[in-house]
């Protein structure tokens, strides 16, 4: 049982046009950390999919039809209520994900940002008016809601992810169905209960867990009342999803993965390129798509801050995310530890030296031991593909154009760091990577008041800031004739 004020934030049932639906089948979610059965939630089937968004296309009517104010009031009130009852949330996701309960409270109050900011946004949804192309004519831009969208979320920010797509689709009068990862349904849920309790009306909002993704996903692409998706996972279920919805044109959002370079230059603060570099490659025991995956070191320092992370990274408290003073929590799953593994193992297979860790940790089940590699080079898999566990590697290089050329070397393009001492060097670096987003002298990069996104195959659209809510409306001019 776990210690909440508020035990029916824990819901088992799927959350469909404001009811709880029990529905034929139900599946297990666990406690990755201690294998515990946590919940038997519904299983949805692509016909509850059907319903939902039959559902939502009726109140997304009424919602688009409201005052920006009036939304905006329904919103800050859920904020409010995920606030008020963030310890509860985040224990219900440390339960269900693993991660530190420090972590799961810090993501919680970083969902609420976006709740936040985005009822302050449905306020200013400001429309134009353009100078005419003939003297009789008045030229008008409207920006209204896209409709009903469907949300296709993972498991590594269970709560966020739902948060960052549901705050601006229901701002821009849109009506959302979420289909959460399968491993981490029950943040969603507590979440879309909070909305109800803060007066958001039936329908705008249904979670449906479910291990139908495959058929859940064709039914949001194949639905022509569906009119948008807004997918955070792997690339290749983006893919999928891109060729699925080509048929309908459907309007996709794509928040994929991430292979991102952490670049330190010799000019650097060698401590607090340690420090960003812990947070950004360790953060969520390295399972976040703007986690760092590729370090790059310069040669005059490389010896030393191998030395520095090597030492850092050791000392990193692995253990249950609900036990005092946890760092890194277990992965999501044991599939998760062979990637890890396979890393390690192609690496120093292919010359790379293993500084620290590099195998399972002594606490069985999924944890593993926080692991430095050096000597890493472009052939190793570790340089093209996304770890996504607590796998640090690091590269030596001599030059800008060296280090530039290497770490756009990638079909992706979402997160990247450098650290430096150089304003210029900074400039330069900031323009010559190819990627969404870009941490200079930090290490951590999100917010709701900044538009996060990948480019290449990191994805499409934008979420946070004022450019998040774009993705959720349409542009309409009229011409009047007066
Ligand atoms: P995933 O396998 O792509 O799963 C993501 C979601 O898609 C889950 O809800 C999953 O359902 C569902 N899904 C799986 N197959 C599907 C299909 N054929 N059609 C429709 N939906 C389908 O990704 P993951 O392993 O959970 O998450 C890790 C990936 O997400 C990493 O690549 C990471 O970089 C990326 N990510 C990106 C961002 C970003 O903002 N760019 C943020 C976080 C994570 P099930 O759970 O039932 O499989």
């Amino acid at each position: 049982m776990l210690p909440l004020s508020r035990p029916d934030l824990l819901l088992s049932d799927a959350f469909l046009a404001g009811r709880p639906h029990a529905g034929a089948e139900r599946f297990a979610v666990t406690n990755p950390a201690t294998g515990a059965l946590l919940a038997e939630v519904t299983d949805c089937t692509p016909e509850d999919a059907a319903q939902a968004i039959e559902a939502a296309t009726q109140a997304q009517r009424d919602w688009a039809r409201q005052t920006g104010k009036a939304r905006a009031a329904i919103l800050r009130r859920w904020h409010d209520l995920v606030i008020a009852h963030a310890d509860d949330l985040a224990t219900i996701l440390t339960a269900e994900m693993g991660k530190p309960l420090a972590e799961a409270k810090g993501e919680i109050l970083y969902g609420a940002g976006y709740i936040e900011f985005y009822a302050e946004e449905a306020k200013r949804l400001y429309g134009e008016t353009l100078p005419g192309h003939q003297s009789d004519k008045r030229l008008i831009v409207l920006r209204q809601p896209v409709g009903v969208v469907g949300a296709i979320t993972p498991w590594n920010f269970p709560n966020a992810m739902i948060a960052r797509k549901a705050a601006p689709a229901l701002a821009a009068g849109c009506a959302i169905v979420v289909k959460p990862a399968a491993e981490t349904p029950l943040s969603s849920l507590a979440l879309a209960l909070l909305a109800q309790e803060a007066g958001l009306p039936d329908g705008l909002l249904s979670v449906l867990p479910s291990t139908w993704a495959a058929s859940i996903g064709q039914e949001f692409c194949d639905n022509p009342r569906m009119r948008k998706i807004s997918f955070t996972g792997s690339t290749n279920v983006g893919r999928i999803l891109m060729r699925q919805g080509a048929a309908q044109i459907k309007k996709l959002s794509l928040e994929l993965g991430g292979n991102a370079p952490f670049i330190v230059f010799d000019d650097a603060d060698l401590d607090a390129a340690v420090e960003g570099c812990l947070l950004s490659k360790f953060r969520n025991a390295g399972q976040t798509c703007v986690c760092t995956n590729r370090i790059y070191v310069q040669d005059a320092v490389h010896d030393a801050f191998v030395a520095k992370l090597a030492a850092a990274v050791a000392a990193l408290p692995v253990g249950d995310g609900f036990a005092p003073g946890t760092a890194i929590g277990p992965l999501i799953s044991p599939a998760a530890v062979e990637k890890v593994r396979d890393h390690v193992s192609d690496a120093t297979a292919k010359g790379a030296t293993l500084v620290t860790g590099g195998a399972a940790h002594a606490l069985g089940g999924t944890y593993f031991q926080p692991t430095v590699l050096s000597g890493v080079t472009a052939e190793m898999a570790v340089a093209r593909e996304e770890t996504f566990g607590p796998l640090a590697p690091v590269f030596r290089f001599q030059t800008v154009d060296e280090v530039l050329a290497a770490a756009n070397d990638t079909d992706f393009g979402l997160a990247s760091y450098v650290y430096t001492g150089s304003l210029s060097r900074s400039w330069q670096v900031m323009e010559g990577l190819e990627y969404g987003m870009v941490g200079v002298n930090t290490g951590l990069i999100s917010t709701e008041l900044a538009p996060f996104g990948g480019i290449k195959q990191s994805g499409t659209g934008r979420e946070g800031g004022r450019q998040g809510i774009e993705d959720y409306l349409e542009l309409k001019y009229c011409c009047l004739s007066v």
